[in-house]
């Protein structure tokens, strides 16, 4: 499963361990049983989540391949109940392949952390113009230094953090949950956003239940269908 993000990103699901019962498992494992018929175990599954018992939802395990933006790619990495292996800058060379926003926002006059789309065409055409200027600079100054044998751990020194990165992150559903309480939601930057929507619909597919259950119990976010809460 592979959802386009952005420009040129992507999520990819690559493995994942587990499934909706997997959590019901290890809960009743406190009572020496298992699973029982799935209308009880749905409703377990909501017990546990609206009564804040989530540790049993640890035993649900992502791994997905990402393609993102540098800058990305560090709000992401603050999120350390996951593990990450992130491409080399050192080991391989850096394609010509930047992030472009297809659209560029000012400043939000209610909320200091956020943004707001631009209507003005003159600023708009401006911004991008002087966005493609640079990074087509930093990425001849970076061609160029490879070009006269300076090292690639060096060259890159000079490559802005929209450049494109690849990692494989493996995460939780317990953890999966607070990153996307906290970033699928207005107050994150809206390109991590992007990618958080990206993983809130492969957790619906993977694992209807849970998200429904996350959704109605434990979503704090105001991005995502809300209207299962009823
Ligand atoms: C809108 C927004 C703006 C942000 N702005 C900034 C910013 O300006 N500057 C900045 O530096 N960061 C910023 N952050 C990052 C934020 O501070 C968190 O580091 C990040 O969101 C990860 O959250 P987390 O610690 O809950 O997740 P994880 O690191 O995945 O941790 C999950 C949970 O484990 C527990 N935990 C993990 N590590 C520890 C620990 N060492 N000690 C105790 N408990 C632990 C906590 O309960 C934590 O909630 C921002 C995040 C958001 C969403």
């Amino acid at each position: 499963m592979r959802i386009d993000v952005l420009d040129k990103g992507f999520v990819e699901l690559v493995d994942r361990m587990g499934d909706d019962y997997s959590a019901v498992q290890a809960a009743r494992t406190s009572y020496g049983k298992g699973l029982t018929n799935k209308e009880r175990d749905d409703r377990l599954i909501h017990y546990l989540m609206k009564n804040g018992h989530h540790s049993p939802f640890e035993h649900i395990v992502f791994k997905f391949h990402l393609k993102l933006p540098i800058f990305v790619m560090r709000q992401l990495v603050r999120h350390r109940i996951a593990s990450i292996n992130e491409r080399s800058g050192r080991y391989t060379e850096f394609a010509e392949e930047w992030y472009l926003p297809s659209e560029i926002r000012t400043p939000d006059k209610d909320n200091r952390q956020g943004s707001v789309v631009s209507d003005d065409p003159t600023l708009n055409r401006t911004a991008i113009e002087i966005i493609n200027k640079a990074y087509k600079n930093s990425f001849d100054a970076y061609s160029k230094l490879l070009e006269i044998g300076v090292a690639r751990e060096v060259a890159r020194v000079v490559l802005p953090t929209s450049m494109y990165t690849e990692a494989y992150w493996t995460i939780n559903v317990r953890s999966m949950m607070n990153f996307l309480n906290q970033r699928a939601d207005s107050h994150a930057q809206e390109e991590i956003q992007q990618y958080a929507i990206a993983i809130a619909e492969i957790l619906e597919i993977s694992c209807p239940v849970t998200f429904d259950a996350f959704i109605q119990h434990n979503y704090t976010g105001d991005l995502l269908n809300k209207e299962v809460k009823g």
